[in-house]
């Protein structure tokens, strides 16, 4: 049983600036750490590997600094680390992000049998890179997998919450699942672990290992999106006040709702 997960390094902050007049996230100065949602994809897979000895292998697209969150996935108790690293894949968008992993998930050594990804990141925030990569392999795909009901070597049993539905499902492998947090509460990291990782080799791939070397496809060549203007939206905090009686102050936060159209006018 072979499992791949998918990491990506994410700003370590809610306040990613960015600079308006080239539209690229201001990293400078800037702390990384493990996309959150990823931490429950790999504990995820961890569990699997409890019950069937499964090989868990870790892929992350991003610049060599993106190796810390390999060694943080080795510290969990992760076989195997990829990054995927190259001038070429800089600028992509979902599309050539998906892409780009769905290519290093073709040269990842012995394949695979179940991919796992997080639901979605904390910067990009668009929850399609998963399946978009599930597209690329044409293998099938279910996103917002909240519990793992069996794994077995031929398959996996979950349940998906899809927000008006809840289904539960099994699906046949090769596949890929996107996973939730309430799936399961992530481990922390192993000191005997971290320490036995500590001359664990990460493998590098880069455009010269994939089938399709094509620099067309990958990077921002290979995105479609334009991304016209990009800025920090405005808020504007305004404060009312209602110092009367208690009942008259009820009467004007009712009014004040009804007027922003968060309740019915009873009348
Ligand atoms: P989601 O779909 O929200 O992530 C879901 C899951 O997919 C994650 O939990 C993880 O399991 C997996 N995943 C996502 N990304 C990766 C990854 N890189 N490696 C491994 N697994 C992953 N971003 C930059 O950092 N630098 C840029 O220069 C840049 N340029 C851009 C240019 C354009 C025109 C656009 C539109 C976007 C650009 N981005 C850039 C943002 C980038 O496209 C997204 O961050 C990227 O596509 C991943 O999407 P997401 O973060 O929304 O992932």
């Amino acid at each position: 049983m072979k499992i791949v997960v998918c990491i990506k390094q994410v700003p370590d902050t809610q306040k990613v600036k960015i600079d308006e007049k080239t539209g690229v996230m201001i990293r400078d100065g800037i702390e990384s750490k493990m996309n959150p949602f990823d931490l429950y994809a790999l504990e995820t897979a961890l569990k699997i590997k409890e019950k069937l000895n499964a090989k868990i292998t870790v892929i992350t697209m991003g610049p060599p600094n993106a190796k810390a969150v390999i060694q943080e996935a080795f510290a969990l108790g992760v076989d195997e680390g990829y990054l995927m690293t190259d001038r070429k894949f800089a600028g992509a968008d979902v599309l050539a992000t998906s892409y780009t992993l769905s290519e290093g998930i073709k040269v990842i050594d012995g394949g695979y049998d179940l991919i796992i990804c997080g639901k979605q990141t904390t910067d990009g925030d668009t929850a399609q890179v998963g399946p978009a990569i599930a597209e690329h392999l044409g293998i099938p795909h279910v996103s917002w997998v909240t519990k793992i009901i069996d794994a077995s070597n031929d398959d996996i049993t979950f349940v998906e919450d899809m927000l008006d539905d809840i289904a539960q499902a099994k699906m046949a492998y090769p596949c890929l699942i996107t996973v939730d947090k309430d799936i399961s509460q992530p481990r922390l990291p192993s000191y005997r672990l971290k320490k036995q990782a500590s001359d664990k080799q990460i493998k590098i791939i880069t455009l010269a290992d994939l089938s399709d070397q094509d620099p067309d496809n990958y990077g921002l060549s290979g995105s479609p999106t334009q991304v016209e203007r990009i800025f920090e939206p405005s808020s504007e905090h305004k404060v009312e006040r209602y110092e009367q009686d208690a009942e008259t102050n009820a009467f004007k936060i009712y009014q004040k709702l009804v007027e922003l159209k968060y309740v019915e006018d009873q009348k």
